[in-house]
């Protein structure tokens, strides 16, 4: 199968084709990224130290046309030969949403394709069945600019999410901890640059709910933490915003293996039968190398296996929203088509929770 994927939830527009085919039960398809476009608007939004919703919604109808288009040429195909149109339904920004999902119900009708409105979430969800071929069931750690969650992933639409921030999603402490101390928007990348030439033990931060029973997270008192340590040694210098980066990473490093850490004894216990349980880290946030390797120590002490998707299927693309809507296609849960033409794209969207009635039972 040939599926065209389309995504504008934030400040990405993106779109690719995936071509796809089925394995057994629980194993991943078989898969082939076709081409996958992604237009970052960060220069658009830099100037306001953020992502704004309004500037964003008219930039994805400026670009949409253009980025579908260069999907499908590189890819060295036509809309007439994809078997499926998969979109970004939601959560999200309401107006980019509107963009995408308006402009793939075009597309879908008057190609006569079936249409396919995914969840964003399941898209960084299931990324590592298309670039690892791994399969059911495994945990998810899931860290982006909107979302921090820890979520079991027991198959297509299958979804329980054991964790979640009670405050801020730790993209967001990034971005907001850069903002403090004057670094320039998208904060995490750069509150990594300035880390590198840090001392992570000069300023003591808290671990926020460290060593509390549920898989939770919260980052607000982190980021106040922060502003704190700022002021105590205000004006900042090159080396004093080096240090609270660092500092600040370090927090992150060991509450993340904390949680994480906690919700793998529990799958591991749940799940007696799984010789080698996996951890998937998905979302922007896994572009960040020093997080990545705490993971990864944390896995190899506790003997499983570790899998970050490349950093381009990290941050937000359409091969990851194609690849969903692939696996919805062969697992049969096609939506009917009403339902999906009289949907509204939703800002909010618990991935445990379906979109649309189905056509018959699926799987
Ligand atoms: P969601 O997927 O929840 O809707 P989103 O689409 O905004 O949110 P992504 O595009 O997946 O999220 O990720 C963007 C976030 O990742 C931003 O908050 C950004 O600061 C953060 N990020 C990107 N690179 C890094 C990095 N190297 N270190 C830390 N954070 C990073
Ligand atoms: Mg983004
Ligand atoms: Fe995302």
């Amino acid at each position: 199968s040939l599926v065209l994927g389309i995504e504008t939830s934030c400040d990405e527009t993106a779109a690719a084709v995936l071509a796809g085919l089925a394995s057994d039960r629980n194993a991943a398809p078989t898969t082939r990224l076709l081409s996958n476009v992604v237009l970052s608007q960060i220069e658009e939004h830099a100037a306001f130290g953020g992502v704004v919703p309004e500037i964003a919604a008219r930039a994805h109808v400026a670009a949409l046309d253009g980025i579908i288009e260069a999907a499908l040429s590189d890819a060295g195909t036509a809309l007439c030969d994809i078997d499926a149109i998969a979109v970004t339904a939601g959560p999200g920004l309401i107006g980019g949403l509107m963009a995408g999902f308006t402009t793939a119900k075009a597309l879908a009708f008057g190609a006569d394709k079936p249409l396919l409105p995914i969840n964003h979430l399941e898209g960084h969800a299931l990324t590592a069945r298309m670039t690892h071929g791994l399969a059911f069931p495994y945990l998810l750690l899931l860290v982006s600019g909107g979302h921090t969650q820890i979520v079991l992933v027991r198959g297509v639409g299958d979804y329980a999410r054991l964790g979640t921030t009670i405050d801020d999603a730790l993209g967001e402490a990034f971005d907001k901890t850069a903002k403090l101390i004057g670094l320039p928007y998208p904060g995490g990348p750069n509150v990594e640059k300035a880390a590198f030439a840090g001392d992570g033990t000069r300023f003591a931060l808290p671990r926020p709910l460290r060593g509390t029973a549920r898989p939770d997270f919260s980052f607000s008192g982190l980021k106040t933490a922060v502003r704190q340590a700022a002021e105590s040694v205000a004006p900042l210098g090159e080396k004093d915003v080096a240090d609270l980066c660092a500092s600040f990473q370090a927090a992150v490093r060991d509450t993340l293996a904390d949680r994480v850490g906690r919700a793998l004894d529990r799958f591991a216990a749940d799940h007696p039968s799984v010789a080698t349980p996996t951890l998937v880290v998905a979302g922007g946030v896994a572009a960040n190398a020093y997080l990545r390797d705490g993971l990864e120590t944390l896995c190899r002490e506790k003997e499983w296996r570790f899998i970050a998707p490349p950093l381009s299927l990290c941050t937000d693309n359409g091969a990851m929203i194609a690849h969903a809507g692939l696996e919805r296609l062969l697992a049969g849960l096609i939506p009917d088509v009403r339902a999906v033409f009289a949907m509204a794209p939703r800002s909010r969207w618990p991935l445990d929770e379906s979109a649309t009635p189905l056509v018959g039972s699926g799987k």
